[in-house]
């Protein structure tokens, strides 16, 4: 008779898009067996309490990095039409354009020409300078045409979709959880090693100094987000998801968090569903464009009348502890406001509804942007982070080809070789 299968416990730190969407796809692979695996996520704050709620949901085939783009535009597309993702977490498809708009000198815009807005380039696109066109598409027309120099369709619906980034994140987790996923509210404090050779040791916390070649994950150890109680978890697999944080858990990799702002304002009526990246300068709209210096903004139609805009980003607040507010900045607030209300009547005569900042998992490891997906040197600890503009678009290829690594040991959906975390020295 063969000896009983150990049991697998695998334990996802992190509740934002990416630990959800793992979870989910953890809990829904074919391999899934809730009498030999137990999956539990870990959140410090609340689910999708940093970016992944806060973000702009964009999701497109073209996004970066393209090893995981195209296969998740089509998951995102799948999970939608599989629960009614156009109702649960406002799924669709939509266009997407680049344009240039110059503010008309008249409409009171010193608020514009005062402010010092954030300049740091979140990485979905880069403002170029389009041939003049003012023609805008005839159903983009909650946008002032007086406004618009130029305009560029950026892609169309075959390949980009948005969906509501808080809600999809929320349902990936309750159906993880419905399929026998743990949520927990804490704050992981450590995760602990012994020797991989099975020599006795007792598990220590993992640091920087700790040679991962001669080490496997044993447990973690967080602390109760009510209670406030310690309790140490067995854990056979770490999936280590903490976006920005992952630094604080696993020195080895080095994240320069990005913060950026954003705002959504309550409309009077639908608008068209377009996602604008949009460069609006000062001056008259005779001038030519270049006059001023621009603010970039990302500007985002949703259903339910709402418009979601965000700004570039800054380095001038150090990412808080986990579960931590964010500081926001009401004058990055305004700007955005001002900016947008300058180039669109439909978001003048709108009602601002939301104002917040959140930090981007921006990976620090020279040119490279692609994320880090896979298993690391230390046995048991894989990396799902560094997802940096692109986390929403990437999460469910990122989370199935986690979910492969772990139960099947190897990853079949996508090639992840340039994702290796091992890369990193
Ligand atoms: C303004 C803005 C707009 C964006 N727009 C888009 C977009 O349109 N499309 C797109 O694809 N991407 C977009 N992004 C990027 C996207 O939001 C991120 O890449 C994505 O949310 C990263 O997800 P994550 O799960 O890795 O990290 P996070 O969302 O940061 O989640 C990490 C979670 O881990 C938890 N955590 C950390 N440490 C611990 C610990 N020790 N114990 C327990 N829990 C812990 C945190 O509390 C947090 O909830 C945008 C980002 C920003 C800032």
């Amino acid at each position: 008779m063969s000896a009983p299968k150990e049991k697998q416990n695998i334990v996802v730190i992190g509740g934002g898009i990416i630990g959800c969407t793992t979870a989910y796809y953890l809990t829904h692979h074919p391999q899934f067996d809730s009498s030999s695996h137990t999956v539990t996520v870990i959140e410090a704050a609340n689910l999708a309490n940093a970016a992944s709620g806060k973000a702009g949901g964009l999701v497109a085939a073209w996004a970066t990095s393209s090893n995981l783009a195209k296969l998740s535009f089509d998951l995102h597309d799948q999970l939608a039409r599989e629960y009614n993702g156009a109702e649960l977490w406002g799924y669709r498809r939509v266009r997407c354009g680049q344009l240039t708009a110059v503010v008309p000198q008249r409409r009171g815009t010193s608020k514009l020409e005062s402010s010092s807005p954030p300049n740091i380039e979140l990485g979905k696109w880069w403002a170029r300078d389009l041939k003049k066109s003012s023609v805008l598409p005839h159903d983009l027309d909650w946008f002032d045409n007086e406004s618009a120099q130029a305009y560029e369709e950026f892609a169309d619906t075959s390949s980009t979709a948005q969906v509501h980034p808080f809600q999809f994140t929320s349902s990936m987790a309750k159906l993880a959880e419905q399929s026998g996923a743990r949520i927990v509210m804490g704050k992981v404090e450590c995760i602990n090693c012994c020797n991989a050779d099975g020599s006795s040791e007792s598990p220590s916390p993992l640091t920087s100094f700790d040679n991962l070649t001669q080490k496997k994950v044993v447990s973690v150890t967080y602390v109760d987000k009510v209670t406030l109680e310690q309790h140490t978890l067995p854990a056979t697999t770490v999936v280590l998801a903490a976006g920005p944080w992952t630094p604080t858990l696993f020195p080895k990799v080095r994240i320069h968090p990005l913060r950026a702002h954003s705002v959504s304002i309550k409309l009077q009526r639908p608008v068209s569903a377009y996602c604008l990246f949009s460069d609006i300068r000062l001056g008259d709209s005779r001038q030519t464009v270049g006059a001023a210096k621009p603010i970039s903004l990302e500007i985002y139609a949703r259903p339910n009348n709402e418009v979601y805009i965000c700004g570039q980003g800054d380095r001038d607040i150090p990412l808080p502890a986990p579960g931590n507010a964010v500081e926001v900045s009401s004058d990055s607030c305004n700007d955005i406001i001002n900016a947008a209300m300058s180039v669109s009547e439909e978001l003048r005569n709108g009602k601002v509804t939301g104002r917040r900042a959140c930090y981007l998992p921006t990976l620090d490891v020279g040119a490279s942007s692609d994320p880090l997906v896979g298993q690391t040197e230390l046995a048991g600890l894989v990396l799902a982070t560094g997802h940096s503009c692109w986390g929403i678009s990437n999460a469910p290829a990122t989370g199935k080809a986690v979910s492969e690594l772990i139960l099947d040991g190897r990853v079949s959906c996508v090639d992840v070789a340039s994702l290796d975390p091992r890369r990193i020295r």
